[in-house]
């Protein structure tokens, strides 16, 4: 059954009914899904469609991760073809996807990399602090290295310890208590700030201040530093170029990981394969989902430099193996279609069509700036971008969340699906676009359009 173009009215009723009765969903309110639901049944390119044949542009890329596009039907010849050779076995053994999807992650890295793989970007940060504790056990034992040292309104996963290593304080309340081996520092946040302070006669006191944190804590009780190279929840931060380097001159100082979160910036989105080799930094452990396989199947990933994969090659004696294992890791069905995926990346040479796609699309938005004085800010690198709205360009107050969602609300009725930032009231402000890299310039042109009448119709007051 396809529905992409053929709608069907009696199906999608029946699903909404099913669903209604029957689903609990993430982080949406079940009032809201009652006024208004969106029945996903089929897609192509950038483009969505509902159940009633509505094409909505999909702005996000589902969860930042479609980078590939929608429908690509190759994807499912490789995933069936896999099924009826091997669907599954524990990745205690050898997988024949697995293996060159590794291979294909390591040459991606620059070589000198190996990949431990699990299912999601959540499990993929989990597995890096166990990975960084279990490395300081092995390094120095007796003297036990454990904490992780994270900024403040960055957000890494979903599960107790990714959200404590988290730093959004609303997102995390609910869930309290946590464990305290989390330690939080200031963010890269330059449009906002967190020393009121301006780039570059700052001096990066944002690094300073997690010097700071790592001496007030005892280098030595600090196992590794975690950050997301562009910061994407909190409504997208790029820092300075500087930031990420002087980072790792911090870790190599003090003999500490330095755990890099790609799980969004990955596989192109910002005009790179990854994000931290727009600054020339080679980190210890990297957490890798979403784009590897743009979406198609389930697989992540926790890369590992090889110093660190030395630590786990000891003598049987030793026990030195990683202390865990994922069901699902390396799933060959899940990893040959990330492999293939990959090939599309670079055959269509996708992180460099990010790069230039992306620039024409925030200059876009940037003509926004002269129509809208509530648009305060275009922000991004390739095609991960932030739209801050302020009522005041001068105080930078942020729009109420109210007028946030009306600007959603229109955008979606007007088939334009756009994100937000989820970092509360100080920094929930902002419109985030994370598109398919195959986004199209007319499709750009689209979006910036359907966000002018947007702003043109909501009333900031
Ligand atoms: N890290 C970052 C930066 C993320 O944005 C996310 C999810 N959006 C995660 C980790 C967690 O990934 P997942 O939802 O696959 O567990």
């Amino acid at each position: 059954m396809s529905l992409t173009n053929a709608p069907d009215p009696a199906i999608r009723e029946a699903v909404v009914q099913q669903d209604l009765k029957n689903v609990l969903h993430p982080i949406v309110q079940h009032k809201a899904l009652e006024a208004k639901q969106i029945v996903v049944t089929g897609a192509e390119g950038s483009t969505i469609y509902d159940a009633d044949g509505t094409a909505y542009l999909d702005a996000m890329a589902g969860l930042w991760c479609v980078n590939i596009g929608y429908g690509r039907a190759e994807l499912a010849g490789v995933a069936a073809e896999q099924l009826r050779q091997l669907a599954y076995f524990p990745h205690t053994a050898m997988n024949v996807p697995a293996a060159a999807l590794a291979e294909k992650i390591n040459e991606l890295m620059g070589g000198g990399y190996h990949t431990y793989f699990v299912n999601s970007g959540s499990e993929a940060n989990e597995a890096g602090f166990k990975i960084a504790r279990q490395y300081m056990k092995h390094e120095h034992p007796g003297h036990y290295r454990f904490k992780t040292i994270s900024r403040y309104f960055s957000y890494h996963g979903t599960t107790l310890a990714t959200l404590d290593a988290g730093g959004m304080g609303e997102r995390k309340a609910k869930f309290e208590p946590y464990s305290g081996d989390f330690v939080h520092v200031a963010h890269p946040h330059c449009y906002r700030c967190p020393f009121g302070l301006e780039y570059p006669s700052c001096g990066l006191a944002c690094v300073k201040n997690m010097e700071t944190a790592i001496l007030g804590e005892g280098p030595e009780s600090v196992a590794e530093v975690l950050v997301e190279p562009i910061m994407s929840g909190v409504g997208v931060a790029v820092p300075p170029d500087e930031y990420l380097p002087e980072v790792e001159k911090l870790c190599r100082k003090y003999g500490i990981l330095l755990h890099v979160d790609e799980v969004i910036n990955g596989f192109g989105r910002t005009g790179r394969m990854f994000a931290h080799q727009h600054y020339d930094v080679a980190p210890d452990i990297v957490a890798i989902a979403k784009g590897i396989s743009s979406a198609y199947l389930p697989i992540a990933a926790t890369v590992v430099k090889n110093s660190v994969f030395d630590s786990f090659y000891g003598e049987a004696s030793e026990n030195r193996q990683v202390g865990q294992v994922n069901t699902y890791g390396g799933h060959p069905v899940s990893a040959a279609v990330a492999v293939r995926n990959i090939e599309i990346l670079e055959a269509e040479k996708l992180a460099e069509r990010a790069a230039d796609v992306g620039a024409y699309l925030q200059d876009g938005l940037r003509t926004l700036m002269k129509k809208h004085k509530v648009v305060g800010d275009v922000r991004g690198k390739g095609l991960l971008i932030g739209v801050e709205l302020v009522k005041d360009r001068t105080s930078k107050e942020p729009v109420s969340p109210q007028s946030i969602t009306a600007v959603h609300e229109f955008c979606r009725d007007n088939g334009l699906l756009i994100g937000r930032s989820v970092g509360g009231r100080r920094y929930g402000n902002t419109i985030t676009m994370s598109p398919p890299l195959v986004i199209t310039r007319a499709e750009c042109d689209r979006i910036v359009e359907t966000l002018d009448r947007a702003l043109s119709t909501v009333d900031f007051s």
